[in-house]
Order: C-alpha cells, then structure tokens, then sequence
C-alpha cells in the first residue's frame, strides 16, 4: 500500500501510466472502428464473370530452388489459360531454372526476361512492365504460392472502374514451426481486420507484392524510388489519383515467416522502412489536402508505424525506473510473478514476442530512414526458403 502510493506520487510512473493509456486509446480505438467497418458490404459494383487478360509478373533474382514450384503453382490457377501470360525476370541462372519448368505452363503466353545485371525488384518489374499485354498486371514473389481460385477473386473487383489495385490474404505456411513464425500468424489476424476495414472505407495503403493486381490503364509505373517499395510505395500514388486500391480475404496466398529473430527483425525492418517513409509521403499529401483518404486512417497508420515502436519500447522502460526510484520491492516481486506465470500461455508469450520484434524492427527502420539509407537491393532471407 506505501508502495503503491509512493508510486503514484512519481512522476515517472505518471508518465508511464499516461502513455500507456494513449497509445491503447489510440490503436484500440482505431482497432474497434475499423473492425465494425470491415464487416459492412462493399460499396462497389462487382461482376463475377468479369475475365480480363492478366499478366503475372514474377521478379526472381537467385530464385533456381523455388521457381519450379511457383510455376506449377502459376499452372493450376482457375483462370482461362488464353487470358494469361507470365512474365518472368530475372538472373541468368534462374531463367535457365525457370526455362527448364516452363512446359507446365502450355497454353499460357511465357517470357523469360534476362537481367544481364541486378536491378532490383522494382526496377525488375517495371522493365517487365514493358512487355505485357495485360489489362490487368499481377505481381508475385518467387517464394509465395498463390491457391488456385486467388486470382479469380481477386480480378473480379476491377469490373468496377473505380478499383485500381486489389491485394490478398497471406496464410503462414510454418505457422506452427516456433514462437517467431506463430506469433506472426496472431498478428496477421489483426492486422487483415485494419486492412478489411480501410478497404471498406475507402482504401489501405499497406499492400502485399506477394498478391498484387494493377489495373495496367492506371499503374503506368511501379515505385522505384529507392527507400520506397513496389507495392505500398505505388498504391498510394494511385489513392492519391483517386482510385481505390482494397484488400480482400478470398485472395489467399501462402508464404513462410522468417523463423528466428535475427531474420524476423532483418524482414520487418526493411519493409518497415519502406512503409515509414511511404506512410510519411501519404501523410503530406493529406495535410496538403491532395489524399482522398479520411485524415484519420493516414493518422492512424504513421501513429502505428513510425510513432508507436518508439512508445512501445519507452513504456517497459518507463515502468522499471519508477520502480526503481520508489524502490517498490513487493510491486517488482509480484509484477515479475505475474509475467513468468503468463508466459505459460502459449498466446501470451506469442504477444510478447511480437512486442519487442515489432517495436525493434520498426524502431530500426524509422532510424534507417531518418538516416537516409535507402537501397533498391537486398539479401534475400534463406530461411524463408526451405522447402
Ligand atoms: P521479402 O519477401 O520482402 O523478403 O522479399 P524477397 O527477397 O522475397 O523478394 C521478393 C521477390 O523479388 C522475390 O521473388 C525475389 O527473388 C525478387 N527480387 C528481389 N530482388 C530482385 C532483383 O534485383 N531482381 C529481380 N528480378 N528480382 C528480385
Ligand atoms: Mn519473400
């Protein structure tokens, strides 16, 4: 009880109460919003046999192990095989790879494009963008597997003129390998509802190049600015032209989670630092009334993204130094007792883990940006890759 009010007489553990308090105020609030949205009717006019020519592109660079299996993948789509041509680009050697694979894909359009040297995944695509053919534009990674009725569910959405770009739903394919690769299935769950909801309303700015569709008349170009990414970086172009660019459930894709912290981290805070600076970018251009999107998703996205890891990891910190001061011993005791027993929870402990790796990892890539790193190519993360 001393404890208790010697505590409350702290302004430390006022600041860590007061913080604490905003930021679940903020991204529980926005949560509950956005979840009630995401379960009302789409407001667009949706035509089932809408069947467009689609071209998919698929960017490969020292992709040879996994090509085979995503052009078998490409191969046992539920779309008509005259209306699709694939367009695949990469290194030298996995071109041979793919060339090797590339009678499963008979009766659909193939170009294998060489990239004498590495360009980038962006600049990849938008040199492949040359050459399709397509009203509608897929891209898709070497190592994502799309199920069979994705695509024609996805392409459905752009009977309506007004759709530009349509993204899917990632199933962790080692769901159930470690804590690292569990916890990110939890936080999929959460994180589809925002995506379902800001569709809803009107767009997301957060997309998939796992599972992405473009209407070709609207995209012109992918995002290649470096320090930008080739989905998100180019959605919020099109937002901004007027168009809206949704997520929807029924395109589901399949790709595995990085299954240790290292790599988890290195994932997260590249793509982390593509989303700060695009989430930034969209930010400006609401404040200079040029973003059709209600101020508050732009808000409510930079809040989680750029502002809220650096809270997250202040408000443990917070917490230990009024303890500390207050030289609260009973308090610590029981608060330490409590966490160890939670941790038995198997939910509980995924929680935490994604905690500090999402705090860390997006803390990192406000740093990177900041410090203006920016690069158009990375390391590829093998363990992302066993088959
Ligand atoms: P992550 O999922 O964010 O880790 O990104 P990946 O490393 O899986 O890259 C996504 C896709 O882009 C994969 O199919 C890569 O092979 C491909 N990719 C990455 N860099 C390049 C590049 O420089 N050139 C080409 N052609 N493809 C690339
Ligand atoms: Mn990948």
């Amino acid at each position: 009880m001393k404890e208790l009010l010697l505590l409350l007489n702290d302004g430390v553990f006022i600041g860590f109460i007061l913080l604490t308090a905003l930021h679940s105020a903020i991204t529980v609030g926005y949560f509950i919003h956005v979840s009630r949205v995401s379960r009302k009717p789409w407001n667009l006019k949706v035509s089932n046999d809408y069947e467009p020519c689609v071209s998919i592109i698929i960017p490969a660079y020292k992709e040879a192990k996994v090509i085979g299996r995503k052009i078998e993948n490409i191969a046992n789509l539920y779309y008509p095989k005259h209306r699709l041509q694939v367009i695949i680009v990469g290194d030298p050697e996995t071109i041979d790879a793919a060339r090797k694979h590339a009678q499963m894909l008979n009766g659909i359009k193939v170009l294998l494009l060489e990239e004498k040297e590495r360009l980038g995944k962006a600049n990849a695509l938008n040199y492949a963008l040359k050459f399709t053919e397509g009203e509608i534009i897929a891209t898709s990674d070497a190592d994502a597997i799309w199920s069979p009725d994705a695509l024609k569910n996805a392409v459905k959405y752009f009977s309506d003129p007004i759709v530009a770009a349509v993204t899917g739903h990632e199933i962790i394919s080692n769901a159930s390998k470690n804590i690292h690769t569990y916890s990110e299935q939890s936080y999929r769950k959460t994180y589809y509802i925002m995506r379902l909801g800001e569709s809803k309303i009107w767009s997301t700015m957060i997309f998939q190049g796992e599972l992405a569709l473009y209407r070709r008349s609207y995209l012109k170009y992918f995002e290649s600015r470096p320090g930008y990414s080739d989905d998100t970086g180019t959605v919020i172009r099109l937002i901004k032209e007027g168009y809206r660019c949704i997520y929807i459930p029924e395109a589901k894709f399949a790709d595995a989670a990085p299954p240790n912290l290292k790599d988890k981290i290195k994932l997260k805070s590249r793509r982390g630092q593509h989303l700060v600076n695009a989430l930034t970018e969209a930010l400006k251009h609401k404040i200079k009334g040029m973003f059709p999107l209600p101020a508050y998703i732009a808000l409510a996205n930079f809040y989680m993204h750029v502002l809220a890891p650096i809270i997250q990891l202040t408000i443990p910190i917070l917490l230990v130094v009024s303890l500390i001061r207050s030289t609260a011993l009973v308090t610590s005791i029981l608060l330490i007792a409590i966490l160890t027993i939670s941790m038995l929870d198997k939910n509980i402990r995924s929680l935490a883990e994604l905690y500090i790796s999402s705090s860390l990892a997006l803390t990192l890539a406000l740093i990177r940006s900041m410090a203006g790193t920016r690069s158009v190519i990375w390391e590829k993360i093998e363990s992302m890759r066993e088959i």
